[in-house]
């Protein structure tokens, strides 16, 4: 795959001639190295970039645009040479829309559930994600065949690969040590949606051999926070503005992908579970605002950051709910912040950029 990087759906849809299933993946977490163990690709749904028709009729308007993007997927048809879908139970709206996709539209392909404990963390949430870790193998086996443990012993070594170098290309990337734009940046993380872990590993640690400066360079800094990294015409102004994005906590991006290597001692089903109570805070795990807020707060530390800006998507309630508490801790802490109010593709407006440009100009 080195030097050769085919769009999404030619690679899907090669991946399929090679006799591989191919699985539509909704927001946001999942045990990904159980699927790659049993020879599914998992293509994760976040932002199609769909003219939103057919959806209408289906879910109100009040409901976040990752969820209506991803249902008009569905519903135009453009999902339909996927082998199935895994629902993550991620926040209500998700929930909703599994329901309707399976119980309403009932697609003639397997739909999957998947359960994930929420905080705080007891030792029956343990138990718990363990079991629903087993229940997922065993639905799975059905339509697939054998569930191998060996084999995915062999996705948790290959994913700890990947947690490696995205850790360094993170803290790279802080110290102004990495050459590139934002764009680049959040472009090659998100390749992660749907590469198979032998074909994202080389383009990582291409990017950073690559990439990778002898001396830091480069300017002030913001964190961003929120679902995605997008529009990337946000990420353009700031490169254009001269500043860098010098870490995220976005639930697409840095809660998830800055993973704690997972202990390849212990049975690797023990060992996915262990690393879901160990990934960033984040409101769809139902994190506490105090344990966000001390999260960020050393982000900020750490990378000598002069604000966050909180890329927030409309309608999306795990957000928005503790925003003004995670505001108001962070101006008691002397951080600036700045909110912008987002639906997914949306085109960047003049007076989004203006906003841009005066909370840069204020933090400078
Ligand atoms: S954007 Fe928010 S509401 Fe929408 S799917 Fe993601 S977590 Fe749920």
């Amino acid at each position: 795959m080195r030097g050769r990087v085919p769009d999404r759906l030619t690679y899907l849809l090669e991946q399929k001639e090679k006799g591989r299933a191919v699985f539509g993946v909704f927001p946001a977490l999942c045990p990904k190295e159980m699927l790659w163990a049993m020879g599914v690709v998992p293509a994760e749904i976040w932002d199609p970039p769909l003219e939103l028709v057919k959806v209408n009729s289906h879910l109100q308007p009040y409901i976040c645009s990752v969820v209506r993007s991803g249902m008009e997927l569905v519903l135009q048809g453009k999902s339909d040479f996927l082998d199935g879908f895994l629902f993550p139970h991620t926040c209500d709206s998700i929930q909703n829309m599994a329901s309707v996709i399976k119980d309403c539209m009932g697609p003639e392909k397997p739909c999957y559930f998947f359960y994930l404990p929420k905080a705080p963390y007891t030792e029956a949430a343990r138990t718990y994600y363990l079991t629903k870790l087993q229940e997922l193998a065993g639905s799975l086996e059905k339509q697939l065949g054998g569930f191998d443990q060996e084999r995915l012993g062999e996705c948790v070594r290959l994913s700890n690969r990947i947690s490696s170098l995205i850790e360094k290309l993170y803290a790279m990337r802080a110290k102004g040590r990495l050459r590139g734009t934002s764009r680049s940046f959040y472009q090659l993380l998100r390749k992660g949606e749907h590469l198979m872990p032998e074909d994202l590993i080389p383009l990582l640690e291409q990017y950073l051999t690559q990439n990778t400066l002898s001396e830091p360079k480069g300017s002030s800094g913001v964190i961003f926070s929120g679902i995605l990294p997008n529009p990337l015409e946000l990420l353009d102004v700031l490169d254009q503005l001269g500043t860098r994005v010098v870490h995220d906590d976005l639930l697409n991006c840095g809660r998830r992908l800055l993973a704690p290597k997972m202990d390849t001692t212990i049975g690797p089903l023990e060992a996915l579970a262990e690393r879901y109570f160990h990934l960033p805070p984040c409101p769809t795990k139902g994190s506490g605002v105090q344990e966000r807020l001390d999260f960020l707060l050393d982000l900020v530390k750490k990378t000598d950051a002069k604000g966050i800006i909180f890329n927030m998507v409309k309608f999306c309630e795990p957000e928005w709910f503790d925003l003004p508490f995670i505001q108001k801790g962070l101006k008691d802490h002397g951080v600036p912040t700045l909110v912008l109010d987002m639906e997914i593709n949306q085109d960047l407006s003049a007076q989004m950029i203006t906003r841009v440009e005066a909370f840069l100009e204020l933090i400078s």
